[in-house]
C-alpha cells in the first residue's frame, strides 16, 4: 500500500496550550508565576515572568531538553509579543529544534498561526528552509489546510509547485490531506502545474486525491483538466487506483472523464453526449423548436383536440429525453437565454409574416381600414424593437463590472490583507483572490467577482452591475412599452 511519508505524525504542540483559558488562570494563579519556568511561562505568554527570568540571566538560545527554544515555543503558542521580545535579546529566528528539526516558522506554520508566520518572516525566517521530514513550510500549511498561509508564502515569492524532499508538490499534499475545496482551489487559481507527479511513487495529485478518497479535490482536479490517464510508476492510472479501492463515485466520475476525453472511444451517441459545446448548443436550440411546434400543432387543421393532446404528449416526451440526455444542468443560464430569444424569433417571425404587405404596400394603399397605420404603429413598434435589441445584446455581451487582478496584484493584495491581519473571507475572495470592494459579491453562476453586484439575471444570461443596470432598465423599459404597444395593437385589430 502507498503511502507518502508522514510528515505531521510527531507533533511538536505536545506543550501546546490547548484552549486553556488564560484569563482565568492568571486571575486564579496570580502569585503562582513566580515559580513558573521560562518554558512553561512562555507558552502561556506570560511576559512579565519571561522577562523577569531573561533579565536574571537566562539565555534566550538556550533550548530546553527537548532540543526546543523559547522562540518555538512563543510562535506555537501565537506570543508574538514574546517572539519580539526574545528575537531583540538575540534569539536566531531560524534555529532548528524538536524531533522534527524545524524552525520556529515551521511550528508556526502547522499550527495555522498566520499573524506569527507574517512576524517570523518579518524578521527574516526563511520558508523554503525543510524540516527533518523534507517538508517546507508551504507543504506544511498545504498539508494541514491552512489556505491562508500557504496563500501568504506564495503571494512573498514561495514557488507553487515547490517539491519537498519526496517530491510531493503542495497541490499533492492539499489533494492528500485537506479535504475541503480550499487550498486546492486557491493553487489551482494560481495556475499550479496540475499533472506533476511525485519523485518515488510518481503519483500525480489526482492519484493522492484518489487514494485518499478525497472526493472535492478529485472534482477539482478534473474541472481543472488534470490528465486521467496519467501513469504512476507501478503503471496504475487513478482509475485504477479508484477500481482498486472499490469505491463506485470515484470509477463513475473518473470513467467520464476519460470518456469525455475520447480514450475509451464510447458510441457516437455518448460522445454527442459528453461534449459541452453541443450540449449548450441543444439548450439553446430546443425553445425554437419546441416554440414552433406548440404554434404548429395549434394551427394544424384537425379538429379533433385529442389527437392535437396526444402530439403535445409527444412534444413533452421529447424535451424530456433531451432533457435527460443533453442538457447540461451547471450550466443554469443557456435554458433561459434560449426560451427569450425563442419567444423574440418566433414574435417577429410572426409579425413579419402577417404585415410584411402593410409595410410595403403601405404607401400605395388606399384603402386604410383594411390596413394598421404605418406611421403610428408599426415604426414604433420597429424603433421599439430595435432598441430592445440593441440593449438585449449589450446586457448578455458586456462586462457587467468584473473585477480583474493580474497575478502581481493579487500577490501583492494577499501580502497586504494578511500583514494587516486582515486577511479573512469577508472582505477577500478565495476563488479569485481579490478584495471584495463594498457592494461586490461573487457570482456562483459566472463563478467570478462583480462590483457593484445587482443580480445575476439568467434571461440574458449574465450578471447585473450597476455599469450594465442602466442598460438592463433600458431592455427592461423598452420590452414593457412594446408589450403595452403589442396590446393596444391587438386592439385595434
Ligand atoms: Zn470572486
Ligand atoms: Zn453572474
Amino acid at each position: 500500500l502507498q503511502s507518502p511519508h508522514q510528515c505531521g505524525e510527531i507533533k511538536p504542540q505536545t506543550h501546546y496550550n490547548h484552549g486553556f483559558s488564560e484569563n482565568v488562570s492568571r486571575k486564579n494563579h496570580v502569585d503562582d508565576y513566580s515559580t513558573w519556568d521560562i518554558v512553561k511561562a512562555t507558552q502561556y505568554g506570560i511576559f512579565e515572568r519571561c522577562r523577569e527570568l531573561v533579565e536574571a540571566g537566562f539565555d534566550v538560545r538556550q533550548p530546553d531538553k527537548e532540543n526546543v527554544t523559547l522562540l518555538h515555543w512563543a510562535a506555537i503558542n501565537n506570543r508574538i509579543d514574546l517572539v519580539k521580545y526574545y528575537i531583540s535579546k538575540g534569539a536566531i529566528v531560524d534555529q532548528l529544534g524538536g524531533d522534527l528539526n524545524s524552525t520556529p516558522l515551521h511550528w508556526a506554520t502547522r499550527q495555522g498561526h498566520l499573524s506569527m508566520v507574517v512576524q517570523l518572516m518579518k524578521y527574516g525566517a526563511d520558508p523554503s528552509l525543510i524540516d527533518g521530514e523534507g517538508c517546507s513550510c508551504v507543504h506544511l500549511a498545504a498539508q494541514f489546510g491552512h489556505t491562508s498561509i500557504v496563500a501568504y508564502l506564495i503571494a512573498k515569492g514561495q514557488d507553487v509547485d515547490m517539491m519537498d524532499q519526496n517530491g510531493m508538490t503542495p497541490l499533492m499534499w492539499a489533494a492528500y490531506r485537506t479535504h475541503s475545496v480550499d487550498p486546492t482551489r486557491l493553487l489551482l487559481t494560481f495556475n499550479v502545474s496540475v499533472n506533476l507527479g511525485d519523485k518515488y511513487h510518481k503519483n500525480t495529485a489526482l492519484h493522492w486525491a484518489v487514494l485518499a478518497g478525497n472526493t472535492t479535490v478529485i472534482s477539482l482536479l478534473l474541472d481543472a483538466n488534470a490528465n486521467v490517464d496519467a501513469q504512476n510508476i507501478k503503471g496504475e492510472t487513478p482509475l485504477d487506483l479508484a477500481k482498486q479501492r472499490k469505491n463506485v463515485w470515484m470509477i463513475n466520475h473518473l470513467q467520464e472523464a476519460r470518456q469525455a476525453k475520447g480514450y475509451d472511444s464510447p458510441s457516437y451517441l455518448k460522445r454527442l453526449k459528453m461534449d459541452k459545446e453541443f450540449r449548450q448548443k441543444v439548450m439553446l436550440g430546443t425553445p425554437f423548436v419546441v416554440v414552433w411546434l406548440v404554434g404548429f400543432i395549434a394551427d394544424l387543421d384537425i379538429d379533433s383536440w385529442l389527437i392535437k393532446s396526444v402530439m403535445y404528449a409527444g412534444v413533452w416526451v421529447a424535451v424530456q429525453f433531451l432533457s435527460k440526455a443533453f442538457f447540461d444542468h451547471s450550466m443554469h443560464s443557456a435554458l433561459p437565454l434560449g426560451i427569450y430569444l425563442a419567444t423574440k424569433f418566433w414574435m417577429y417571425a410572426t409579425w413579419f409574416y402577417w404585415f410584411w404587405n402593410d409595410i410595403l404596400f403601405n404607401n400605395f394603399c388606399l384603402d386604410f381600414s383594411a390596413h394598421l397605420p404605418f406611421a403610428t404603429v408599426h415604426v414604433p413598434f420597429l424603433i421599439n424593437s430595435l432598441v430592445l435589441f440593441y440593449n438585449f445584446g449589450k446586457s448578455w455581451k458586456s462586462d457587467p463590472g468584473i473585477i480583474k487582478a493580474s497575478e502581481e496584484q493579487k500577490k501583492k493584495t494577499i501580502v497586504e490583507l494578511a500583514e494587516t491581519g486582515s486577511l479573512d473571507l469577508s472582505i477577500f475572495c478565495s476563488t479569485c483572490l481579490i478584495r471584495k470592494p463594498v457592494r461586490s459579491k461573487h457570482c456562483a453562476v459566472c463563478n467570478r467577482c462583480i462590483a457593484k453586484f445587482d443580480h445575476h439575471c439568467p434571461w440574458v444570461g449574465n450578471c447585473v452591475g450597476t455599469s450594465s443596470k442602466l442598460l438592463h432598465t433600458q431592455q427592461i423599459t423598452f420590452y414593457r412599452r412594446r408589450e403595452r404597444h403589442d396590446r393596444s395593437r391587438e386592439g385595434l385589430q
